[in-house]
């Protein structure tokens, strides 16, 4: 078992309508912080789920003093789940994790371990298990982003990345922006470190995007994120003599 990191930890997920997801997720991360000092909570995001989600939340939260349930009155997208979870985080280090079973909790060890060097680590999907043709189209907004705001992260999209808890509260999303979140990131002065993961084809439900309405939304997204890249203001203050 790897050492985790002795700092309080908060897992922020989101979700919508993934119900039956929900225990397995929730057996899978107790299973990973069992055996370690760790202390830490797990924090469900319901963004407005039809199929039950809450009820199976509601159940986790009374089954387990780790767990804390935030309900939304209406879908309100990923972003603002996000935003809601991770303004509830109590711990140092946050992990952001979608609820769909794509990803492996078991990876979170490793992201925690780079965050010792850096302020974000993000999960790079290296053997992606999603169709082709929604893989063409992330990789092409993908390569499109790197080249206009210079990014190194990859996988803007990926389902797991851990940042310390100031990165969290400083780094304002907008709908739709958390698939620009490692630009953001770096604009605010934060270093952001791309690791491999693990991905798995989604077991339940459907993805919550049809490519045509995410590509038309990333593009007018892209041109904002690079409107902001353009006229972040950044300067470093040499010398400052004060009133004597
Ligand atoms: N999600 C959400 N609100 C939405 C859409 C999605 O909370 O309006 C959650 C969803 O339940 C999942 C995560 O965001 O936990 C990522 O969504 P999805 O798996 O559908 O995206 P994909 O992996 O297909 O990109
Ligand atoms: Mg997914």
């Amino acid at each position: 078992m790897v050492d985790l990191s002795p700092k309080d930890l908060s897992v922020v997920l989101p979700v919508h309508n993934e119900a039956d997801s929900l225990r397995e997720l929730l057996s899978r991360l107790l299973q990973v912080f069992k055996d370690s000092d760790q202390s830490y909570e797990v924090i469900f995001v319901d963004d407005g789920s039809t199929d039950g989600s809450w009820e199976v939340m509601k159940e986790l939260n009374a089954q387990s003093h780790h767990v804390r349930v935030i309900r939304f009155k209406k879908n309100c997208g990923e972003s603002a789940a996000l935003e809601a979870g991770f303004k509830a985080a109590r711990g140092d280090i946050v992990v952001a994790m979608d609820a769909d079973l794509q990803s492996d909790p078991r990876d979170i060890p490793r992201l925690l371990q780079k965050l010792q060097e850096y302020d974000v680590v993000w999960g790079l999907r290296a053997e992606r298990k999603d169709e082709w043709l929604r893989r063409l189209v992330s990789w092409g907004g993908n390569t499109v982003r790197r080249i206009l705001m210079g990014d190194n992260a990859r996988d803007a999209g990926s389902p797991l990345r851990a940042m310390r808890r100031e990165v969290a509260q400083k780094v304002k999303i907008f709908k739709g922006l958390h698939r620009f979140y490692p630009t953001l990131c770096r604009m605010e002065g934060f270093t952001v470190i791309e690791i491999p993961i693990s991905h798995f084809p989604r077991k339940y439900g459907a993805s919550k995007y049809t490519i045509i309405n995410r590509f038309f939304e990333y593009l007018v997204d892209l041109l904002v994120v690079k409107w902001m890249h353009n006229r972040h203001i950044d300067y470093e203050i040499v010398e400052e003599l004060d009133e004597r």
